[in-house]
């Protein structure tokens, strides 16, 4: 393969920047011509490509977002719309693409491969909801994030003596909720794995508080339930004052971690090794401490798997 492009899409995540750096390096260290393709498909399909040098991808390897910036662009589900971003790519001589994105951002990447245009997904998503990977890019840095929130919140609700609800992404994925929940130290933790039962949540802070504890802290996961409308239950029949808080994008900014960056970075490396091997429709994926590729197809049979261990150790520190 003589010329790359890189694209991210769909929702931005800390550590994309560090991916997209990995891999103008290593084709430029490679002899392959590389481009960045701003704005994901849409500046694709719209021929809004830099052709990178050494310099381009400089002091962005800490930078959080994405130096491409992302769109949405669900035209691209058309198949003429991406013939003719295929155009746009051979104008240049553009032969194969990295996508960093998630799973909707590798539907288009395999659409592409079976068009001709062998695509390697990178998975850049702070919901950690990629099967087959053990993390995505970005979940790390928004964890911490959370963290980070949630021992402010904490000192605010030990003083005034309250019950806490933090809302966190990770749209269907309990990844998020559950880790933040463990590391600080939330009394419940609600995901689409634990299930939603009210009266159970209540019942459980009604017991707390009749065992003398001053204040908690729930995590829940988004898409569940309308948290103000649970705190409002919560006080209505616990006697704990209660305050609900949405976290929002701001979970999907910042530096990112050392984890991240490293995870990035070579997750570009093996999407570039991968292409010049001449393969495509696949992703990389994080085995362990190994780096590998998977299928794109399979990846969509599977389901990802629930931690199953972690959910049993969140009940053993009740
Ligand atoms: P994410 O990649 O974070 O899951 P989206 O689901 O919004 O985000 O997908 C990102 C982009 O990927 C979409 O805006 C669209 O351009 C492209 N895309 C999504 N689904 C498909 C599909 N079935 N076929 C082709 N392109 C798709």
């Amino acid at each position: 393969v003589k010329s790359i492009g890189v694209l991210t899409s769909g929702g931005d995540a800390p550590g994309m920047n560090a991916a997209v750096r990995a891999v103008a390096r290593t084709c430029l260290n490679k002899g392959i011509d590389v481009y960045g393709v701003m704005l994901g498909y849409k500046g694709l399909h719209d021929g809004q490509f830099y052709k990178f040098n050494r310099h381009s991808t400089r002091n962005i390897i800490n930078v959080g977002g994405t130096m491409l910036k992302s769109a949405r662009f669900p035209e691209f589900k058309d198949p003429k719309v991406r013939q003719e971003a295929i155009e746009q790519m051979q104008k240049v001589g553009m032969e194969a693409l990295v996508v960093i994105g998630g799973d909707g951002s590798y539907h288009g990447a395999l659409e592409l491969t079976k068009m001709g245009v062998n695509c390697i997904g990178i998975p850049g998503t702070i919901d950690n909801d990629i099967p087959d990977t053990d993390y995505t890019i970005g979940f790390d840095t928004a964890l911490n994030t959370i963290v980070d929130a949630l021992d402010k919140l904490r000192d605010t609700s030990g003083s005034h003596q309250r019950c806490t609800i933090l809302e966190v992404m990770g749209r269907t994925c309990g990844d998020l909720a559950v880790n933040a929940g463990i590391a600080a130290g939330a009394e419940i933790i609600i995901t689409s794995h634990t299930g939603f039962d009210e009266q159970k949540v209540i019942e459980q802070l009604r017991l707390s508080k009749a065992s003398d504890k001053k204040h908690a802290i729930v995590v829940i996961t988004e898409h569940i339930t309308d948290v103000q409308e649970l705190a409002k239950h919560i006080e209505a029949e616990t006697g704990f004052e209660t305050r609900a808080n949405v976290l929002g994008h701001m979970q999907r900014g910042g530096r990112p971690t050392a984890r991240d960056r490293i995870l990035a970075s070579r997750m570009g490396i093996k999407a570039v090794e991968l292409l010049e091997e001449g393969k495509g429709g696949l992703c990389v994926c994080q085995h362990g401490e190994d780096i590998v590729a998977e299928p794109i197809l399979t990846l969509f049979e599977h389901k990802r798997q629930v931690p199953q261990g972690i959910y049993d150790d969140v009940l053993k520190l009740r």
